[in-house]
């Protein structure tokens, strides 16, 4: 079977590819590269090489999804060497809270547009298997109880916005063509970690928004202190809440999710991916600290703005329906996120 990654080369997209592979996919990439190096996949490729499982083939294409005539090509080109494109992992997107406030018709543009555009472009080649990478972020605000799929969406930024809105019209497709479509909406909630080679791992540009490739870089030395945002939040030590999961386990949290797809009739789901377990910024910090033996500079700073307190998943829906449970430790996410961190002091 054949499965189009869109945003392939990413973080999450390249553990998933990895995975992917693994499982016995053959895979096609589209990534522009705007916020990622083809080098992820030349390192994807090298960890499959040094397995023992069959080979599976990685084509890698350079192109914005906005552009239908690269896509066609490559649903074309799969059509040709006899293997049909049978559902898509669509990664590819801008995920700035930060920079969708500043730009948001860009985030519009580039999220929403260039699904419209794949959408389209799949529909023509008869293809109507999707996984996309939705947010915890459309919740929009902190629940004390763990947040359930079926809890109101009131996202507070233009990026959750797009991810909502991306959610329904896939919803759209799957109500009005006659069931035809098979749709999975992942509303990720905070992947960090790496793939424990330490060859591919999270590798954003600029400095980094998210927690944890902020921590990595002041214990490498690259930046000067952790700025905590916040410690009076409503939570058991002042600091945020969230739950993160190893990024491996999100990746095969999309392999059973396409395989689920695969193997049942159309439908349209949306499921939480996380733990169900919530770690504040100190219990992180803490953690990161005792696992790789380091000290972190850290001060508390003002809360961030849209910040919310407290972001955990409940995950009942995934584990009943996909017997998918998170297998690796916050301990394990911190040393596989550090080693990526060593072995490559300047990312890819
Ligand atoms: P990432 O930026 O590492 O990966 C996104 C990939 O898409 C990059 O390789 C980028 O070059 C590519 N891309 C972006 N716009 C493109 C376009 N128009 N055409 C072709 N390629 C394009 O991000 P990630 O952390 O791997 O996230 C993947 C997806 O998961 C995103 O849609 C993101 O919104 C969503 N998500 C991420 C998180 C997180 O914490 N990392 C949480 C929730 C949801
Ligand atoms: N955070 C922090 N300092 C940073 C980045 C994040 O204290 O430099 C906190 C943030 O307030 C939140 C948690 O860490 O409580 C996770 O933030 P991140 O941006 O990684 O994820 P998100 O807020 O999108 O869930």
């Amino acid at each position: 079977m054949s499965i189009l990654v869109t945003g392939g080369a990413g973080f999450i997209g390249s553990h998933t590819c990895l995975n992917l592979l693994e499982s016995g996919y053959d895979v096609f990439v589209l990534d522009s590269f705007v916020n990622s190096s083809p080098e992820s996949l030349a390192r994807v490729k090298s960890i499959c090489e040094k397995d023992k499982k069959p080979k599976r083939d990685l084509h890698v294409f350079k192109g914005d999804l906005r552009n239908a005539s690269i896509l066609k090509d490559i649903f074309t080109k799969a059509n040709e060497i006899n293997k049909k494109i049978d559902g898509v992992i669509h990664f590819a997107g801008l995920k700035s809270v930060k920079e969708s406030v500043e730009k948001p018709i860009l985030y519009w543009d580039a999220n929403v547009g260039s699904t419209i555009n794949l959408l389209n472009v799949m529909q023509s080649f008869d293809c109507s298997t999707i996984v996309f990478s939705s947010s915890a972020t459309i919740y929009g605000r902190s629940s004390k109880t763990k947040l359930k799929e079926n809890f109101k969406l009131k996202p507070i930024n233009p990026y959750g916005s797009t991810k909502m809105v991306i959610e329904k019209l896939l919803n759209d497709l799957f109500v009005n063509y006659s069931g035809s479509w098979r749709v999975a909406n992942l509303r990720y909630f905070n992947p960090i970690g790496a793939h424990e080679s330490g060859l591919i791992g999270e590798n954003p540009k600029g400095i980094p928004n998210n927690i944890f490739p902020f921590l990595t870089n002041v214990a490498a030395g690259n930046l000067e202190e952790l700025r905590i945002f916040g410690k009076n939040w409503p939570t058991i030590d002042g600091t945020g809440e969230r739950d993160y999961v190893h990024v491996m386990d999100l990746a095969e949290g999309h392999v059973k999710t396409l395989e689920f797809l695969i193997n049942n009739g159309p439908q349209c789901l949306s499921m939480n991916l996380g733990t169900g377990k919530g770690t504040s910024v100190l219990q992180l910090l803490n953690i990161f600290e005792e696992s790789n033996s380091l000290k972190i500079p850290h001060t508390f700073v003002e809360r961030r703005s849209g910040d919310v307190a407290r972001l955990v998943a409940d995950n009942s829906l995934l584990k009943s329906l996909l017997n998918w449970y998170p297998k690796r430790t916050l301990n394990q996410m911190c040393k596989d996120g550090w080693r990526w961190q060593v072995n490559n002091p300047r990312g890819y």
